[in-house]
């Protein structure tokens, strides 16, 4: 199942083809991967049709995954340990196809692994409920138990670009857990990854009915896997626009949506400002800001903002951007210079309307440096809207009132930062932020792969991500009751 390859001296260039129908299809019509960085082809990848796409889903849709539990997990865990012998490759195809540095890429190699592990320890667990019925003077003598069984259609999988592998790793791996098939299209501009974990997986044994993966243009094959009839669940993670249209077009189904995030870091006054600021710039800056969850809003009392902004500076000159394949890069480029130069124009345009720019805003190509403003003002577009990059933009505030409700106050709703030591702040951000996590004291990213992640309001529907809410979201109930004496 390997692709064919080319030798170059640092990385092998991969011409993938389709994984679709038990097969490697390839087509005329290909889409170039090119290193952010160095401007080198890194892959090429086939364009596949409207045709390809149906064929695909009916491939799946004709097959009833049997596998037991003990298989699902024996699966997922050699899938784990294959991951772990082949890190380094991993890593490297990460960086060669977004950019993100060597330490990005390492560590969303392990995160991969953690997955298929997570996946394989609840392919394990049984969850179904048992309920007696004689609990009333209506009961009767008998009891109702539950079971989760893989949906009947097949679950239709679209990724974003931000984490190439990861992002694939939790749709693919709660679907194989509980025995569904899924089809996958990465993102266009990172679909080399999603090709090598696929391949992994069946090296561990998967059926490949269970898990497709095809690549194109979104414009022309997106309507037809959201609105295939054989799809009976849309996973989406992305962006809020492509979100929002998915759900005005996929009719009749279900759909988990994973969509954008304006994250804040709060600090209080009586936070530790070393804590925070040391949190405040990985938060902001590792994955080289692309994360739905990194901080894109530093939202600091006013009472310690001018210290906290001298750290912010002081720790964001240490951030070391740059080449991103070399070992010591703390940050690589943005996706692609497009988007770097989105970010230079959405930060001179808040300089324009009175932030004061303290540091950054340089860009070469793709790379754009880590950059702190201050005095920014929540209506300014750059905190209005998500900005998907190395950005750190602090807001100063009077108190806890005023920071709840600039935190509220954009459509977003993902995750959060709370930093102070004061119960009573504490429980009052738990219970009135509007999002779906507060981390008290660490950055708004942090999560296992377990456990229950996703946002409120344009940020999603509520329905959670983490291989054990996504397996409850790819399965359905059944209940059964039984005479019991
Ligand atoms: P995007 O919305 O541009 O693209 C996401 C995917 O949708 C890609 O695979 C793309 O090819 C596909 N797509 C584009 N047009 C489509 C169409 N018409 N029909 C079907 N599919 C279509 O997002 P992106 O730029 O790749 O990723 C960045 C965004 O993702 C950010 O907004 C980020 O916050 C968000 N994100 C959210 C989470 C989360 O868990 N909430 C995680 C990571 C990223």
């Amino acid at each position: 199942m390997n692709a064919i390859v080319e030798s170059r001296p640092s990385l092998p260039v991969r011409h993938e083809a389709l994984r679709i129908c038990g097969e490697q299809i390839r087509r005329e019509q290909l889409i170039e991967v090119r290193n952010p960085y160095t401007g080198e082809l890194v892959g090429t990848v086939p364009k596949a049709t409207i045709a390809d796409v149906k064929r695909a889903f009916a491939y799946a849709h004709a097959y009833r995954a049997r596998l037991t539990r003990y298989e699902r997990a024996q699966i997922l865990r050699r899938a784990a340990e294959i991951v772990r012998e082949r890190t380094e490759e991993i890593s490297l195809l990460i960086t060669a196809e977004a950019g993100l540095c060597r330490k990005d890429s390492l560590y969303e190699a392990g995160r991969v692994s953690d997955v298929l592990v997570f996946g394989a320890n609840e392919a394990l667990k049984d969850d179904g409920q048992v309920f007696s019925c004689d609990l009333t003077p209506h009961g009767k003598q008998r009891r109702v138990y539950t079971q989760r069984d893989p949906l009947l259609g097949v679950i239709s999988a679209i990724t974003p670009f931000n984490h190439p592998m990861n992002q694939v790793a939790h749709k693919v791996v709660p679907s194989i857990a509980t025995n569904n098939r899924i089809v996958v299209k990465p993102s266009e501009k990172v679909p080399l990854s999603a090709y090598l974990l696929a391949d992994i997986l069946y090296a561990a044994g998967l059926p490949q009915e269970m898990l497709q993966v095809l690549t194109g243009d979104p414009a022309e094959i997106g309507d037809e896997l959201i609105t295939n009839e054989q799809v009976d669940l849309i996973t989406f993670t992305g962006g809020v626009s492509i979100g929002k249209y998915i759900a005005s077009k996929m009719g009749y189904r279900r759909a988990v949506l994973e969509l954008g995030g304006n994250d804040p870091i709060i600090v209080m006054e009586d936070a530790d400002l070393d804590e925070a600021s040391t949190l405040a710039v990985s938060g902001s800056y590792k994955n080289s800001g692309q994360r739905c969850t990194a901080i894109k809003r530093m939202l600091v009392h006013e009472a310690v903002a001018d210290r906290f902004v001298e750290l912010l500076v002081e720790k964001t000159r240490a951030w070391h951007w740059g080449d991103p394949a070399d070992p010591d890069t703390d940050m690589g480029t943005v996706i692609d210079e497009a988007a770097a130069k989105s970010f230079e124009a959405q930060v001179n345009d808040a300089v324009s309307r009175g932030a004061k720019l303290l540091y950054g805003n340089i860009r070469k190509g793709a790379l754009y440096s880590p950059t702190v403003l201050d005095y920014v003002m929540p209506d300014m577009p750059l905190v209005k809207y998500e900005t998907f990059g190395p950005v750190s933009p602090v807001i100063r505030f009077r108190d806890i009132d005023d920071a709840i409700r600039i935190s509220n106050s954009t459509d977003y709703g993902l995750s959060s930062s709370v930093c102070t030591n004061r119960m009573d702040y504490v429980t009052r951000f738990i219970s009135e932020l509007e999002v779906g996590s507060v981390n008290v004291r660490e950055v708004p990213g942090y999560r296992l792969e377990l456990t229950p992640f996703g946002g409120i309001k344009d940020s999603g529907l509520g329905y959670k991500e983490g291989v054990q809410e996504a397996m409850k979201s790819f399965t359905h109930v059944k209940t059964y009751s039984l005479p019991w004496s």
